[in-house]
């Protein structure tokens, strides 16, 4: 196997915070305990989270994914993802006497139920997003005639509202804090009456690990990002290390890793996405470490989260 610059010792610095959120460490673990609860086959409706190693894992313990509700037999136990749904898929969860759980990230229901204040209120919503992701789609199933998605601040001159004094903005929650600034700010400048979350919704680990993959791409020469492709969270990380000028990869675990890459490097950055267990970035620790002759690895935290969600009551009463 190659080694960088002939052997010469790398030195790994990994970003702290990174990796699982509250909201993905709750979806899993509800995922687990009506496993254990219920026994298997527990059906869950989507990827629980964006991440193939944890869902083949939950695959293996009995869980079946599903991308229509439709496909889960009547009356067994069902699992929404963390990304949240619309209300058209409750109802049809409902009409087939689905055993719900629910394992929407509290912060995904904040937004949802921003739109539904907005509707009430007869506001058009302007929804930044990217207009396929799953969180977008349940967002915009609260108010579709209501709900325009904008992804780009070309697409907020596009727009074409019907009372431009009753416009309210929302943002899906694992967007790059720059570029929905940029758009926050044409919004208003377009729509000065236009009203806003009293706080933000970019959750508290997307700007964390924003902040973490930012301060860590300045004392490095390459930064990895672990995480997969359909991770949002993931792919702004690449985006946001990329932006301050490092080299930035997007790797899933450590058999992607090309020794190529660390030719010429002796700092090399890792951090992970939301939906990216802890296990992978140290087996690509362990990879990296063994392509150098010699290797140290520190932390860089730029804060402490303690944040955590509750369980479903039916699953904190077990
Ligand atoms: S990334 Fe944020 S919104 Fe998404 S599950 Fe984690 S805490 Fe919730």
């Amino acid at each position: 196997m190659n080694t960088n610059s002939a052997g010469a010792p790398l030195n790994l610095v990994l970003a702290s915070p990174r990796g699982f959120c509250a909201g993905v460490d709750r979806a899993i673990t509800i995922v687990e305990k009506a496993l254990e609860m219920y026994g298997a086959p527990i059906y869950v409706q989507h990827e629980i989270v964006h991440n193939k190693h944890v869902v083949q894992r939950l695959r293996n313990e009995g869980a079946v994914f599903v991308e229509n509700i439709d496909e889960i037999p009547e009356g067994s136990h069902a699992i929404f993802s963390a990304h949240g749904v619309s209300p058209e898929v409750r109802k049809r969860a409902e009409k087939r006497k689905l055993q719900v759980l629910d394992a929407t990230c509290p912060l995904v229901t904040k937004v949802h139920r921003e739109a539904q204040r907005y509707a009430q209120k007869e506001h058009t919503i302007i929804l930044i997003g990217h207009h396929n992701h799953v969180e977008v789609k349940g967002t915009v199933g609260e108010a579709p005639e209501h709900i325009f998605v904008v992804g780009t601040v070309e697409e907020v001159s596009d727009l074409k509202i019907p009372d431009e004094k009753k416009v309210g903005y929302i943002t899906q929650t694992t967007l790059s804090l720059d570029d929905t600034a940029e758009i926050i700010t044409a919004l208003k400048e377009r729509f000065p009456e236009i009203k806003g979350p009293a706080k933000d919704d970019i959750c508290y680990a997307t700007q964390n690990r924003q902040n973490a993959v930012k301060a860590l791409s300045k004392e490095v020469d390459l930064v990895l990002v672990v995480g997969a492709q359909n991770s949002s969270n993931s792919v702004r990380l690449l985006e946001v290390a990329e932006t301050t000028g490092v080299k930035a990869r997007r790797i899933e675990s450590a058999a992607e890793l090309d020794p190529e890459w660390l030719e010429e490097v002796r700092n090399v950055g890792i951090t992970a996405g939301a939906s990216a267990p802890e296990d992978i970035v140290q087996g690509i620790v362990a990879e990296i470490s063994k392509m150098s002759s010699s290797s140290s690895v520190r932390d860089l935290e730029i804060v402490q989260e303690d944040v955590t969600f509750a369980l479903p009551t039916v699953l904190r009463n077990a």
